[in-house]
Order: C-alpha cells, then structure tokens, then sequence
C-alpha cells in the first residue's frame, strides 16, 4: 500500500537532528509522499528548500497561518507568490482563521486570508485551509472565493457533523488527522467520518504535533512522525467501515489529482 501524508510540518525543530531519517522511515512504511506545511514565509521557504532535496517525494505549501497574521506584508505577499510559482509548492497555505487564542487579531486575519485566497485563484493553485473556533466568518468567506477556486482541502478537521456537511456541500475536500485515534476528544469526529465522500477524503499527520494517542508502544518523547500515517489510516478505515486497503487507494488518488503531484 501506498500512502501520502498532505500536512507534515517537516521544517519543525523538533525534525532538526534526524530529518533524513524520518523522511527514510516514511518512505519504509509506505509513505511515498509528503507535503510540508509551509506555516509563515520563512517557513515556507524552508519547506520549498527541503523540497529540492527529494523530488517525487517531497511536496511544499506555501502560506501563512492565521497566528502569524499580523506578520504578513506586501513583501511576505511577493515572497509566497515567488515560491508559490515553484513545481514542487502544490498548494496555498496553510491559510485560514483561528478565533482560538487570536495571537493575530481576527481583522488582520480575516485580511490574510482573503489575501491568500486571491492568490490562490491568481496562480490556479488548491488551498490548504486551517480553521478553529471561526467556522461562521470562515464559511462566509469561502463561499464568495470557491467557485474561482481550484480546489479547497480543509486540514485537520475536527468539526461538527454540520459544518462537515457545509464543507462539503461547498465543495471541499477532508483532511483527517491522528485526533480520530483519541478515544476521548476524537470519537465525534471518528462516528462522522463515515460520511466524507470517497472523492473528497485525504490523510495527515500533521506531526510532530498529534501524536495519535492509541499507539504502542508510545513513540520516544511523544513526537509524531509521517510514518504513523498507516496507523491513523487504520482507525479510518475502522469508522468508515472500509478496508485499509481501500482507504489507501483513495486517499492516495484523491491527493495526487487535488495537488496535481508528479
Ligand atoms: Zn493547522
């Protein structure tokens, strides 16, 4: 089976002593392709860069995350549409709205964001979105960019069964992480799984963060890692009454047509 993971924060810090290695291990375990998350233009950047380094196999985005909001000038703008016109940079993002612990007031970021979704639509790129605790303003303004949009994948959902429904009825595509492993805070989202389209579903780590909380052993210092991917993609397959290898295949189409990877 082969797998892709769409949300890697590779260019973290906690990848800086062993990041061939865990690029290695993914490729060991099946995960033949990953897409950095490119959180703010320096970031970015660096993604971009670790690109070059694995072509076929590594993939970028380039954007700026709604807590790094109030960082984003006309400059930044210029640099992400720079590297946005890379190959290996498939995508916008990560991009969004986070009314969580707005560490950029929600005006700057709600001005990033629509900022980033012309861009977007400029150059004919998907967007990675990124939303917690602002799904109104969020939907709001998806609703006037989608349809000059070329594709929308919603990151790290963890919603209610009606924003899923919003979502997709406004055409987006899924992003499921680890956080359906978690028999705690993740069972709502694990009993709503089952009703993302098969043309719509994608999969993601988004490590080192999300360390899915049913592994065993647990990974050394809690890290997570792109190749526990096949993991997360087994509760998947569970709450969507599918088999792994199902999961595997459409998840992996969906992805290579979505980013439009080579
Ligand atoms: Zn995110």
């Amino acid at each position: 089976m082969k797998w892709i993971d769409i949300g890697i924060n590779l260019t973290n810090r906690r990848y800086q002593k062993d990041r061939p290695q865990v690029i290695e291990n993914a490729l060991i375990a099946g995960v033949e392709k990953m897409i950095i998350t490119g959180t703010n233009v320096n970031e970015s950047k660096k993604a971009f860069q670790l690109t070059q380094s694995r072509p076929g196999t590594l993939y970028a985005t380039a954007g700026c995350h709604p807590h790094d909001a109030s960082t984003l000038n006309a400059e930044g703008l210029t640099e992400i549409e720079t590297l946005a016109s890379q190959k290996t940079v498939v995508a916008i993002g990560e991009c969004g709205l986070d009314f969580n612990r707005n560490f950029s007031p929600p005006e700057k970021q709600i001005t990033a964001f629509k900022q980033q979704l012309e861009l977007a639509v400029k150059l004919d790129k998907p967007v990675f979105l990124h939303e917690r605790d602002a799904f109104d303003t969020q939907f709001e303004i998806l609703k006037d960019y989608m349809p000059a949009l070329r594709g929308a994948v919603i990151h790290c959902f963890t919603g209610t069964a009606q924003a899923l429904e919003q979502y997709l009825a406004l055409g987006l595509s899924i992003g499921i992480t680890g956080w359906i492993c978690d028999e705690r805070r993740g069972q709502g989202l694990y009993d709503i799984t089952r009703l993302i389209p098969d043309d719509r579903l994608m999969i993601e780590t988004d490590g080192p963060y999300l360390t899915p909380r049913n592994l065993s052993p647990k990974p050394a210092g809690g890290r997570n890692e792109p190749k526990f991917l096949p993991h997360i993609a087994q509760t998947i397959a569970q709450a969507r009454e599918q088999s792994l290898q199902q999961v595997a295949s459409i998840s992996y189409t969906n992805s290579c047509t979505f980013f439009n990877l080579t």
